[in-house]
């Protein structure tokens, strides 16, 4: 069973923490703030009022025993960079630390970050591919190059065999699954035949994708 520790109980890190909270996970919640720290406490397995700068009260945590720590603190940069070094230096195997623009982000992977996130710019691209996009419903980046999609199917290829429609020649992209209702069509064949409402999870380049998505 994974322990996870979230730091700082913004608007970002309060979500990571109920959220893991809401998945069966034993999640610790540390912020500096009383109040924020009241209000997560009856829905995550602890929430204390610690000041994450300050080693000794990390350790009597036992910080280093927990799977992952999740830096969530924000604006205070400063605050987020010295947490972040502070846990790895403790040993703790996986920091995901929350990023705020692209040079901090540089900073916290040279430091030793496991990850880095962007929950703010992520968001945008996401909320901005959704407001242009018809049939976008999901989005995964793999890279800056290539996105794994999850699209309603543009009408032109209602009724017609992956063969037919013919979109990994003609759009560069390889259909990974399709959602029919309930039912899941795993790794489909040529011959598959694909019907008006599937959804496609596709795989491909981002602006292959950005071609299907404005159909
Ligand atoms: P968001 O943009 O996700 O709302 P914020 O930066 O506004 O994030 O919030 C970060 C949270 O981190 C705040 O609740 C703040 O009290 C907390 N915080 C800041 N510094 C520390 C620290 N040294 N130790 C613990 N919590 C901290």
């Amino acid at each position: 069973m994974k322990q996870l520790a979230v730091i700082g109980l913004g608007r970002f890190g309060r979500s990571v923490a109920l959220t893991l909270a809401k998945m069966g996970y034993d999640v610790l919640a540390v912020d500096t703030n009383e109040e924020k720290v009241n209000d997560i406490k009856d829905s995550v397995t602890h929430a204390v009022q610690v000041d994450a700068m300050d080693e000794q009260a990390l350790k009597a945590l036992g910080i280093r025993n927990f799977d992952v720590v999740i830096v969530a603190i924000g604006q205070d940069i400063q605050s987020n960079i010295l947490v972040t070094v502070m846990l790895k230096d403790m040993g703790v195997k996986r920091v995901v630390a929350k990023a705020v623009t692209e040079l901090h982000g540089k900073v916290l992977e040279r430091i030793g970050a496991d990850n880095v996130v962007f929950p703010e710019r992520d968001m945008g691209v996401r909320v901005a591919h959704a407001l242009v996009s018809k049939n976008i419903l999901d989005q995964i980046n793999l890279s800056s190059d290539y996105s794994i999609v999850e699209l309603i199917t543009p009408e032109e290829f209602a009724g017609k065999t992956l063969e037919e429609a013919d979109v990994r020649m003609k759009h560069g992209v390889t259909v990974l699954a399709i959602r029919r209702g309930n039912e899941v069509i795993i790794s489909p064949g040529a011959k598959q035949v694909i019907k008006s409402g599937d959804v496609l999870v596709v795989v491909g380049r981002a602006a292959k994708l950005r071609d299907l998505e404005e159909r």
